[in-house]
């Protein structure tokens, strides 16, 4: 299978989180879609990883991607070793995205900053010809960055008024985590997920905002635009 674009993210439901609006806008334009989770979000207080899994496959299914699976990496110890650069390296090789989606490269959780890292390395070493590694050397042609989490000035935002319901449903099919039982809830631990449906809300809509739509999300490329067209750009200035 070949993807036109693929969101690698550390734990099940951070790609839902962060650009599962543009995942689903982009299906709907007729690109194959997919999602790499690096770990199997093990470590969660709430829910096992057989549940996790359930949820994640569902997610997958609404968000209308084409391909989900996971790095296997250890859950809380994601690190940009050689042997998991060269696993995501493998997977790279067999799915050929022309597009890249990595969480930005700072972070409070270790492992969203260190997914970042991952992320790259793992793809440039996919095109190394010299490599100790089966499948033809292939390096996407564009890395994006999530910045939804981050409050840095993105580079462009994607529109996703029409996909956030969509979006939503996806995020809510990881129950265990967003919907947990009465007696998980009197749990003492504080855990922002509890308020996560709220604040994605206000995130999607100031991301928006900033491009006078309702819903967005945002992104950083480390490379400058190019524009063909200044007639037809898009967000309107007075
Ligand atoms: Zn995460």
């Amino acid at each position: 299978m070949t993807l036109d674009l693929l969101a690698i993210a550390a734990h099940p439901d951070d790609v839902e989180l962060t650009c599962g609006g543009t995942l689903l806008k982009s299906a709907a334009q007729g690109y194959k879609t997919g999602i790499l989770d690096l770990t199997a979000g093990e470590m969660g207080t709430r829910g096992t990883p057989e549940i996790r899994a359930k949820e994640s496959a569902h997610a997958a299914k609404i968000l209308k991607v084409g391909w989900r699976g996971t790095l296997g990496v250890p859950d809380s110890d994601v690190q940009p070793s050689r042997q998991h650069k060269l696993a995501l390296a493998k997977i790279i090789r067999q799915l050929r995205p022309r597009t890249v989606i990595l969480p930005y490269w700072e972070a409070r959780h270790p492992d969203h900053y260190h997914a970042s890292t991952l992320g790259y390395e793992g793809c440039f070493l996919a095109g190394l010809k010299q490599l100790p590694l089966e499948g033809e050397p292939f390096r996407p042609f564009k890395i994006l960055y999530c910045t939804s989490f981050e409050g840095m000035p993105p580079t462009f935002i994607v529109d996703i008024t029409k996909q956030y319901e969509t979006r939503r449903r996806a995020i809510l099919a990881y129950r265990s985590q967003f919907r947990p039982a009465k007696s998980e809830r009197k749990h003492r631990v504080f855990l922002a997920i509890d308020e996560l449906d709220a604040r994605m809300d206000l995130l999607a809509r100031h991301a928006g905002s900033l491009i006078g739509v309702k819903y967005g999300e945002p992104f950083l490329q480390k490379e400058l635009l190019q524009i063909d067209d200044v007639v037809a750009l898009p967000v309107r200035s007075i």
